[in-house]
């Protein structure tokens, strides 16, 4: 006879954040209490099976105003394969301009069709030199 247990989540869902009880026997999902609405057990069954996560952060970027180029992943992953993402990101490095949605990086952590892309739009900066232009001299 499998033990009956609870995990207990904060949906994440909205921001009222409902406190809920998964009870579970094993893999085998019995009930969940606690939600307001239907995302909440979605998100404790999502939680319990396949938790995922996702994140922003920025990456250095050349030829612009701004130091710093923002991304984000274009969907969450597994959340054990976090710090593989963040350290494949760390790696990263932009080159103006770049556009809002501009994939920067496909398949993050090798998770096929979640890419790291720009969460906004930075136009090269007429002061930064054109690393083409050293090129051709
Ligand atoms: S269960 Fe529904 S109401 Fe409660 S936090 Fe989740 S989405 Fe919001």
């Amino acid at each position: 006879m499998t033990t009956r247990r609870v995990q207990n989540y904060v949906c994440t869902s909205c921001p009222i954040g409902c406190p809920l009880q998964l009870v579970h026997e094993g893999d085998e999902i019995v009930e969940i209490e606690g939600q307001e609405c239907n995302r909440g057990a979605k998100y404790a069954k999502q939680e319990f099976v396949d938790p995922r996560r996702t994140f922003a952060t920025t990456v250095p970027i050349e030829g612009a105003l701004y130091a710093r180029l923002p991304v984000k992943l274009s969907a969450p992953i597994p959340k054990h394969l976090m710090m593989a993402a963040m350290g494949e990101i760390r790696k990263l490095s932009a080159r103006a301009p770049v556009a809002l949605g501009q994939v920067m990086l496909r398949d993050v952590a090798g998770v096929a069709g979640v890419d790291v892309v720009a969460s906004r739009t930075i136009p090269r900066t007429l002061c930064a030199p054109d690393p083409r232009a050293e090129s051709r001299a």
